[in-house]
């Protein structure tokens, strides 16, 4: 058994409070990955599970049994750092072996890992070189190698896609879940990216200024944030956040943001009944706003006025960015439609996948 549990646990260095009360059960053989901004925690928690930070209050498992204060080469865990931390003077090969001479593991046992893991990420043709001859992308494979030829329960990975360039990172993200699928083994993955979230992680861990916002599912997390901030954080573009009243007109419900009106459908508005008349913030997606004629049939949302910004032609999509009144937003439109900076538009919301928050309770929170 390979899950990992925290339980209450918070590091604090001095005064300042990096990881707060945190709860967290890591299922075995999960992708779990903590994201956030930077300075929210997520490294700290990495390397408190590692054995690298003691924790200030709390227990961690790793399966049935507390870690708190066994060390960290006991812990039968593993590390990628973002840095690879290779041995500059050391083959390829011994890089890998390295770990696995120490603890005096036979030599026939350490070929036959190491050239299973180079096989595995194929970087069998590198093994004699030094790091210094090797490209970026090899170098992380590198620094993935050591980790498994230690066959831990648990892989723990530091932002080891930061030092990429745009397309390896996207390429070596599919490598990843590739490897976790064939590995079977728990991964725990400290990233800031949110797109490296939602494409790798069986669950994500939100967290912001030491507290965990959510964990759930990447589908969940985007459809159902439980806050503001994870709202805001998960989605690019990010969520478009107006404030709102909510308005009851006869039996039909509407968003009110002064400068526009949108209806909430029958079906969704049962939950709003009782927020009439009051201060909500309204939040909808830039991919849930739709010039009228390129909109997905069925929505019937009345057309909202807003004046055009800003134009960013991405080739299969345009952002527009829009200004009503006060208020502006950001739209993920069809690349058919032709824009010009300042040209007054009209667009639609659909409203099947609005999100309304509670400023009272959320403005704790972002
Ligand atoms: P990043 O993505 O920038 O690495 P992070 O979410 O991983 O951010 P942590 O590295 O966990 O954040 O740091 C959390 C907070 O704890 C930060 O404000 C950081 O300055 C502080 N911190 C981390 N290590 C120490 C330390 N050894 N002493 C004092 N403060 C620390």
């Amino acid at each position: 058994m390979a899950s990992v549990t925290f339980e209450h646990v918070t590091k604090r260095f001095g005064d300042f409070v990096a990881v707060n009360d945190l709860n967290l059960h890591i299922e075995d053989r999960e992708f779990l990955v903590l994201v956030g901004p930077s300075g929210c925690g997520k490294t700290t928690t990495l390397r408190c599970l590692a054995g690298l930070e003691d924790v200030s209050e709390g227990i961690i498992k790793i399966g049935d049994t507390i870690v708190n204060d066994v060390p960290p080469k006991d812990r039968d865990i593993a590390m990628v750092f973002q840095s690879y931390a290779l041995y500059p003077h050391m083959t390829v090969f011994d890089n890998m072996a390295f770990g696995l001479k120490l603890r005096k593991v036979p030599k026939e046992e350490i070929k036959r890992r190491v050239e299973e893991a180079a096989q595995i990420l194929g970087i069998e043709n590198l093994l004699k070189r030094k790091p210094r001859e090797l490209s970026g992308g090899q170098r992380q494979r590198v620094a993935v190698g050591r980790a498994i030829v230690r066959e831990p329960k648990v892989f723990l990975f530091d932002e080891p896609l930061s030092n990429l360039d745009a397309k390896l990172r996207v390429q070596t993200r599919a490598e990843l879940s590739k490897l976790h699928q064939r590995l079977q083994t728990t991964f725990v993955y400290v990233t800031h990216d949110q797109m490296e979230a939602m494409t790798m992680a069986t669950r994500i861990a939100v967290m912001n200024k030491g507290v965990l916002q959510q964990l759930d599912t990447p589908q969940n997390l985007y459809d159902r944030p439980a806050n503001l901030f994870v709202a805001g954080f998960i989605g690019s573009p990010s969520m478009n956040f107006f404030p709102a009243h909510i308005r009851k007109d006869g039996n039909d419900l509407y968003v009110d943001a002064d400068t526009f009106k949108v209806k909430i459908p029958e079906q969704r508005a049962k939950p709003y009944y009782n927020y009439a008349g009051r201060e909500v913030i309204f939040g909808i997606r830039p991919e849930d706003i739709h010039n009228p004629q390129f909109a997905p049939p069925g929505i019937h949302a009345e057309p909202v006025e807003a004046r055009v910004d800003v134009i960013e032609l991405m080739g299969n999509e345009i952002f527009l960015y829009l200004v009503n009144g006060r208020h502006s937003f950001v739209a993920r439109v069809d690349p058919r439609t032709r824009f010009t900076m300042g040209q007054q538009v009209q667009v639609v919301f659909n409203m099947d996948n609005f999100h309304i928050f509670d400023p009272a309770v959320d403005r704790e929170n972002p």
